[in-house]
C-alpha cells in the first residue's frame, strides 16, 4: 500500500467516524425527544391518579359515620357503621383501603374491617402521612403495606373536632394498575421517590432498590417508616455510568448471569428524567441505545464506503488526467522530434538533390566550355592541319615526279615524311576527339609536357598571332603526374587563355610554364605546375571571386565565367588544387599542385 493507499485508508475511516458522531448524535436527540414525549404523557397518568384519589380523605373525613366513630371510639355501634360506610365509599372509590385512625395511629374502622388482612386495630403512628395529618396537613406518603405487604400510596386528612384533632383518614391507593401499560414498553419506565428508590415501573426485579447507592442516614430513616417494610435491605440496582449522549447520562445495567458474549450483547440506556408535578418524585425513561447505534453504524458504514468511492473515483480521474498529460508530453515531444527529423531530412535531401543539381550542372558547362573551347579551336585546327595537308600535297606530287625519274631514294624520304605528317595529323584529331568527348577521369598517369602538347596544338597559333611568347620550363626527369592527360590538357589551355586574355594591350608579351618538384611534401611526392604572365595581374576586388563561376571582368561575348571554376573542379576529382595570386615581379601567377605517381609504379 504506498502513500496514496494510506491516505485512502485514513480517509475512509475520518468519513466514517464523522458518520458515525454525527449520526449517533441525531439518533440520540431523538431518542432523547422521544423519551421526554413519553415521559410526559406517563407523569399525566400519574397525576390523574393522584388527583383522583388526593380529595378523597378530605371528604371522608367530613362524612358523618367516620366523624362518629372518631370522637366516639368507644362506641361499638359507630365503629361498626363507620366500617360499613368505608366499605361501601371503597368500592365506589375503587382504592385499595379507606380507614379511620384515633389520634394515636390506632385503627379505629377500615374499609377492609371484614377481610382476611384487616387494618382494624393495627397502630401506624410510624407512618408519615400519620403525623402530618396530625400537623394539620394532607399527607401524602407512598409505601410497602406494613399488614398487608402491598405497596400503595397513602393519602391522609384529619378529622377535626371541638377539641381539635380527632382522628385521621387514610386512603392506600394501588398504583401498580398506572404502571400496568408501561410493562410492555421495550425500554424501562421507572418511578423514583425523593430517594431515588424504585417504587413503580415496568422492572419488577429493580423495585425497591435504588438507582444510586444510600447513604446510611437516608437508610436509617427509611427504617424508621418502615416506608418500604422489609424490602428493607435496598439495595443499588447496580446501574453503572456509561459516557454520555445528546446531553445526557448513559447508564449500563448490571449484566444478568455471566455472560461471555457481554461486550456484544453490552446494552446501554439513554437516562431521561422528570419530575412528576406536585411531587417529589421522577419518572425516568432508560431509553436503550442499541438501534441508535446500530444506525449510526450502519450511516458511517455508508460514508467510508462513499469516502472509498469517491477516494477511488478522485484517484482514478487524476490517474487518467496524469497518465493524459504524459500521453500528451509524449506525443508533443515525439511530435517535436519526427518534425525536427523529417526537417532535417528535408534539409539532407534538398542539400542532396543541389549537389546533384550542381555537379550535373557543372558536369554540363564543363561540356559547354569545352566546346566553346572547340569552336575556338576549329580555327586553329584548320590551320593546324592545312600545313601538312600542304606539305603532303607537295610530297606526293613531288614522289610522283621522283618516281618518274627513278629515284627512289628521294620517293622514299618523301613517303616517310607523309607518314610522320599523316601521323601528326592522325594525333591532332585523336586529341580532339577526346577532347570533346564526355568521358570520366581516367586517372590515367600522364607528363605535363604531353598535356601542355595537346594544350599548345590547340592555341599556339593564337599565341604566335597575338605575339605572345611562351617560355616553358620544364625538369629533364618528368615525373608522371595523378591526372588524365585530356583533363590537364583543359585545365592549361584555360590558364594559357586567360593569360592570352589578360596579355591584351600589354606590350612585351610573355606567359611562362614551369614545372618543380617536391618530393618531401606532406602527403607524398607532388608537383608544382605554375603558368605565369606578365599582364596586369588580378585585381583586389577581383581576387576574392576568382573561382566563382559565371564571373567575368570579361565583356559580353567574350568570356563566360566559367574557366576557373570548371579548371579548380577538374583538379579536385584528381586530388589536385589550383590557387592564384600575383606574382611579386607582376602579373598573375597560377599554381596547379599535383600528386606524382609513387616511382614504384613508375612507367620510366
Ligand atoms: P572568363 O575567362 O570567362 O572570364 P574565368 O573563370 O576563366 O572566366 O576567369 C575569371 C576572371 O578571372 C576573368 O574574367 C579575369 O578577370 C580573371 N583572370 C583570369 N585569369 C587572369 C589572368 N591571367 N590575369 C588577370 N586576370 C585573370
Amino acid at each position: 500500500m504506498g502513500i496514496s493507499g494510506v491516505a485512502c485508508a485514513i480517509g475512509v475511516a475520518v468519513a466514517g467516524a464523522i458518520a458515525y458522531t454525527l449520526s449517533l448524535r441525531v439518533e440520540a436527540l431523538a431518542l432523547r425527544d422521544e423519551a421526554a414525549r413519553k415521559l410526559t404523557s406517563h407523569s399525566a397518568a400519574l397525576v390523574s391518579e393522584l388527583k383522583r384519589y388526593g380529595y378523597l380523605p378530605a371528604l371522608i373525613a367530613l362524612s358523618p359515620p367516620v366523624r362518629d366513630a372518631a370522637l366516639h371510639p368507644g362506641n361499638a355501634a359507630a365503629l361498626a357503621t363507620a366500617d360499613r360506610f368505608l366499605q361501601s365509599a371503597n368500592r365506589e372509590a375503587d382504592a385499595a383501603a379507606i380507614y379511620v385512625m384515633n389520634p394515636h395511629g390506632r385503627t379505629l374502622a377500615a374499609s377492609n374491617w371484614n377481610e382476611q388482612v384487616s387494618f382494624v386495630g393495627m397502630n401506624f403512628a410510624f407512618r408519615p402521612y400519620f403525623r402530618e395529618a396530625m400537623a394539620g396537613l394532607a399527607g401524602r406518603f407512598y409505601g410497602i403495606g406494613t399488614t398487608s405487604h402491598v405497596p400503595g400510596l397513602y393519602f391522609s386528612w384529619p378529622v377535626r373536632g371541638p377539641g381539635g384533632i380527632a382522628g385521621v383518614v387514610a386512603t392506600k391507593v394501588d398504583l401498580d394498575k398506572v404502571a400496568l401499560p408501561w410493562q410492555g414498553a421495550h425500554d424501562p419506565v421507572l418511578v423514583v421517590d425523593r430517594n431515588g428508590i424504585v417504587f413503580l415501573g415496568s422492572m419488577p426485579q429493580w423495585r425497591f432498590k435504588s438507582i444510586a447507592p444510600l447513604s446510611e442516614a437516608t437508610r436509617r430513616r427509611l427504617q424508621q417508616t418502615r416506608q418500604y417494610a422489609d424490602a428493607g435491605a435496598l439495595q443499588a440496582i447496580g446501574l453503572r455510568a456509561a459516557g454520555r449522549a445528546a446531553g445526557l447520562a448513559l447508564v449500563e445495567p448490571p449484566s444478568v448471569g455471566a455472560d461471555p458474549l457481554r461486550l456484544f450483547h453490552r446494552v446501554t440506556y439513554m437516562l431521561t428524567r422528570r419530575g412528576v408535578p406536585g411531587t417529589d418524585w421522577q419518572i425516568l425513561s432508560l431509553s436503550d441505545m442499541r438501534p441508535a447505534r446500530q444506525a449510526a453504524r450502519r450511516s458511517a458504514l455508508a460514508a467510508a464506503a462513499l469516502a472509498g468511492l469517491l477516494e477511488a473515483l478522485g484517484l482514478f480521474l487524476l490517474q487518467r488526467r496524469r497518465t493524459q498529460a504524459e500521453r500528451l508530453a509524449a506525443r508533443a515531444r515525439h511530435e517535436a522530434l519526427s518534425q525536427a527529423n523529417a526537417e532535417l531530412r528535408r534539409e539532407v535531401d534538398e542539400r542532396e538533390r543541389v549537389e546533384q543539381a550542381l555537379t550535373r550542372t557543372l558536369d554540363e558547362l564543363a561540356q559547354a566550355s569545352k566546346m566553346v573551347a572547340l569552336g575556338e579551336m576549329a580555327t586553329g585546327i584548320a590551320h593546324e592541319l592545312n600545313q601538312p595537308l600542304t606539305a603532303l600535297h607537295t610530297l606526293s606530287d613531288n614522289a610522283i615526279v621522283f618516281l618518274e625519274q627513278g629515284r627512289t631514294d628521294v620517293v622514299r624520304q618523301n613517303l616517310e615524311a607523309i607518314g610522320r605528317l599523316v601521323g601528326r595529323m592522325a594525333r591532332i584529331t585523336v586529341d580532339l576527339k577526346s577532347f570533346a568527348r564526355k568521358t570520366p577521369p581516367s586517372w590515367e598517369p600522364c607528363r605535363a609536357s604531353d598535356a601542355l602538347a595537346g594544350a599548345r596544338s590547340i592555341i599556339d597559333q593564337r599565341l604566335a598571332k597575338e605575339r605572345i611568347a611562351l617560355l616553358v620550363r620544364l625538369p629533364d626527369d618528368e615525373p608522371l603526374l595523378m591526372c588524365d592527360e585530356v583533363r590537364l590538357q583543359q585545365v592549361l589551355l584555360n590558364l594559357l587563355a586567360n593569360a592570352a586574355d589578360a596579355l591584351k594591350g600589354s606590350a612585351d608579351k610573355r606567359i611562362e610554364v614551369g614545372l618543380d618538384l617536391d618530393p618531401d611534401a606532406p602527403g607524398g611526392a607532388s608537383a608544382t605546375l605554375r603558368v605565369r604572365d606578365n599582364g596586369p595581374g588580378i585585381a583586389d576586388a577581383v581576387q576574392s571571386h576568382l573561382f566563382e563561376p559565371f564571373f567575368t571582368t570579361k565583356g559580353q561575348g567574350l568570356g563566360l565565367g566559367l574557366g576557373l571554376s570548371i579548371a579548380r573542379r577538374i583538379l579536385r576529382g584528381f586530388d589536385a588544387s589550383l590557387e592564384a595570386r600575383n606574382a611579386p615581379e607582376g602579373g598573375a601567377e597560377f599554381t596547379v599542385r599535383l600528386r606524382v605517381q609513387a616511382p614504384g609504379k613508375s612507367d620510366g
